[in-house]
């Protein structure tokens, strides 16, 4: 607690104060050190007023012409200065006597504000200015002074002063700034000190490159995003490392299981499958929790992966769960896992928060036995009241949409006494490699960078919704030749009605234009049970046309669907529009994806639709998404704690990521005794180390 200097031993700093900074999540000196300029101002020269331009902030000075009292709709004192250049009005709505007399003409003024106006018409608004006296050399500042993020009731000058006055104790500076990166490193990235780049990011020398200082990207700024980025990615390391030393149910078994369930299959493994089950017997096999995720493309087959994995936890007589986001892909996920492992004689069991009354005791009573083995479910598998009797391993469906605060609750969830289970975390959103090191970095990464063969890849064309009629001819002739064929729509908001009522209205329209077809409809206000009969019904061929609203995004898989429109595809995301291209191209047929789109197209929206266009695999339509949105969207940045940097932006700072990686590893090998220091100087105290 001593290096958290607090904020109220600071002079001219009392309760309110630091209630106020607090409201700037500034809780000790070092937070303030850290809280960095938004902009700067140059005080640093006098411009000539014939050069100035609208939008400059800048020092003029110049002899009064003209002060007067102007009455219009507000009374308003204007004063008018030259400094034989050019002319520049001085606009004031606040005055009072003294202010009109000292602006008398022929006062000499230096005025710092804002240029507004064009041409001769230029004028600042409430400037702050002095009188100076020509033959007094008055002295101007040597650096560029910094404009700071402040809040209701901090004045800026408060602000400045408060950081300016601890920048300029040495004392309090070399104590709260600790150097904590080696200086093998700082040497070897050719990085400034931290002290010398704190101060330099508060106060630039006057003739530091604006342009890249005001973007973030200045070296002295990256210096201080490279060792936050750092400091992220240890604590997610340490994170996984002391889950590590726990104990978890080793699952050596002979295999039977598994090898009864491969032969089950009609077809064999691709070798990309192949390879990360092994990767998952091997940690099923030690005694220490598997914390694993498993990147594929959709349609990639993770799901028998993850079936795998279950059959070996079985055999060695543990319970597994297996948890989807949303009810219909735990749905699927049943149907799935109950036709594969009930032959096999392994109980499967259901639970969502849609379950009620008898059927949820039934449910409860069966895990908590024992008897149920397999249990699938939505995160109602992990409410309060839910109990496992030997759970030994946790598979998460797509994983994107929980955070890692989620998955360590998970972990305690599932300890009883026994040790703590293995995870296993699927998802379908391929993130590039460096990306998912930093982010993901408590977990071990698995890529299954093949699909199934014999996959005919999806051809997809964009089409403007004023040639609708050739789509839904052409969706009638596709269904009379006995494909199937999904209609997605789409809306802006995530305004669950108004997308169902859009399904529903799409269905009807469709219905009268085809009245030959079987149509059916599913979307998120359905019962379970409803929506699990339209797609049994589907799946079994009884439907050719299914108008569906984004709940089929993922995980469906009915191998016979072989062409899909996208309503109003412009308004999704590149990875929500691959995710449900991968709907089709899952059976031996040609498929195709529509991509309708409505009037006026962005112009990233065009990039976004061409990118699919040209391409079926998704890496590099992570690529492009992560260079259209940037990885916070992509990951969910929300979800992964990065929100919380707070100098660092992931976005622009994706650059230094491989070189934090490698740093990263030489500081735990090397100079462990750096780890602590450094995570607790940049993450704030409630995400240091989630209790694990
Ligand atoms: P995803 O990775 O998107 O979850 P799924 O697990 O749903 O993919 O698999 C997609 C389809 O591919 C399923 O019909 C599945 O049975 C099939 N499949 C999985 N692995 C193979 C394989 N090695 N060979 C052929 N088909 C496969
Ligand atoms: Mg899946």
């Amino acid at each position: 607690m001593n290096e958290q200097l607090t904020l109220l031993s600071l002079k001219g700093v009392g309760p309110s104060i630091v209630e106020k900074l607090a409201n700037l999540n500034i809780a000790s000196v070092a937070d303030l050190l850290f809280h960095l300029p938004l902009r700067y101002q140059d005080r640093t020269r006098l411009v000539a007023i014939g050069s100035l331009r609208n939008g400059d902030e800048i020092t003029v000075r110049g002899e009064v012409q003209l002060t007067e009292i102007k009455y219009g709709k507000r009374r308003m004192l204007l004063s008018r200065i030259s400094d034989g250049t050019g002319f520049l009005t001085l606009r004031f709505f606040h005055f009072n006597k003294q202010q009109q007399e000292r602006m008398a003409r022929g006062a000499l003024l230096e005025c710092f504000g804002e240029v507004r106006g064009a041409g001769g018409q230029l004028e600042m608004v409430h400037p702050e200015y002095h009188e100076i006296n020509a033959e007094v050399n008055h002295s101007r500042a040597e650096r560029l002074t910094p404009v700071y993020p402040t809040t209701e009731g901090l004045r800026q000058l408060k602000l400045r002063s408060l950081i300016h006055s601890v920048l300029s104790n040495a004392e309090l500076m070399a104590e709260q700034l600790k150097e904590l990166l080696p200086q093998n490193i700082l040497a070897q990235e050719n990085m400034p000190g931290l002290q010398e780049a704190v101060r330099y990011v508060h106060y630039p020398p006057a003739d530091t490159e604006l342009t890249a200082l005001q973007a973030g990207t200045h070296p002295f700024q990256q210096r201080l995003a490279f060792e936050e980025l750092l400091a992220h990615q240890l604590s997610l390391r340490e994170l996984r490392h002391r889950h590590q030393l726990k104990q978890a149910p080793g699952m050596k078994v002979p295999g039977k299981l598994s090898q009864s369930f491969l032969a089950t299959l009609p077809f064999t493994l691709t070798a990309a499958q192949q390879r990360v089950v092994t990767e998952i017997t091997h940690d099923l096999n030690r005694e220490h929790p598997m914390q694993r995720l498993v990147q594929g493309d959709v349609g990639s087959g993770k799901t028998v992966v993850a079936a795998l994995a279950t059959t070996q936890a079985v055999e060695a007589g543990y319970q597994v769960a297996i948890m989807a986001p949303t009810e219909l892909l735990a749905e699927q996920h049943r149907v799935n896992f109950t036709q594969w492992l009930a032959p096999l004689g392994v109980s499967v069991t259901w639970l969502s928060g849609k379950i009620k009354g008898k059927t949820r005791q039934q449910a409860l009573v069966a895990m908590e036995d024992g008897s149920a083995q397999v249990i699938v479910g939505t995160q109602a598998l992990f409410q309060e009241g839910v109990e496992f009797a030997k759970l030994g391993l946790i598979i998460i469906d797509e994983q994107h949409r929980f955070g890692v605060h989620q998955r360590l609750a998970l972990q305690n969830k599932g300890a009883n006494g026994k040790g703590v289970p293995h995870q296993l975390v699927m998802t379908a959103t391929p993130i590039p490699r460096t990306l998912a090191q930093t982010a993901y970095a408590d977990l071990d990464l698995s890529v299954i960078d093949e699909l199934p063969p014999g996959r005919t890849p999806i051809e997809t064309v964009v089409v403007s919704e004023q040639r609708r009629d050739e789509v839904v001819a052409r969706t009638h002739r596709a269904c009379q030749d006995g494909r199937q064929a999904y209609w997605v729509c789409t809306l802006v908001e995530e305004s669950e009605k108004l997308q169902c009522q859009a399904a529903q209205e799409t269905a009807e329209d469709l219905h009268q234009a085809l009245p030959d077809l079987r149509i059916g409809l599913v979307h998120g206000r359905l019962k379970s049970a409803e929506k699990a009969q339209v797609m049994a019904t589907f799946k079994a061929g009884d439907i050719d046309l299914l108008v569906a609203t984004t709940v089929i995004e993922v995980g469906v898989d009915v191998p016979n669907a072989s062409l899909m429109i996208i309503d109003n595809a412009e308004r999704l995301g590149l990875s929500q529009l691959h995710q449900l291209r991968g709907r089709v191209g899952r059976g031996d047929q040609k498929s195709s994806c529509v991509l309708l789109y409505g009037a006026a197209l962005s112009r990233t929206a065009k990039s976004r639709l061409a990118t699919l266009r040209e391409t079926n695999d998704g890496f590099i339509v992570a690529q492009r998404d992560l260079e259209i949105r940037g990885p916070g969207e992509l990951l969910g940045t929300r979800q992964t704690g990065l929100q919380n940097l707070r100098i660092a932006d992931f976005q622009r700072d994706q650059v230094l990521l491989p070189r934090i990686a490698v740093c990263c590893e030489t500081i735990i090998r090397e100079y462990p005794e750096s780890v602590t220091p450094l995570v607790t100087r940049w993450l704030s105290t409630g995400m240091q180390y989630a209790k694990v």
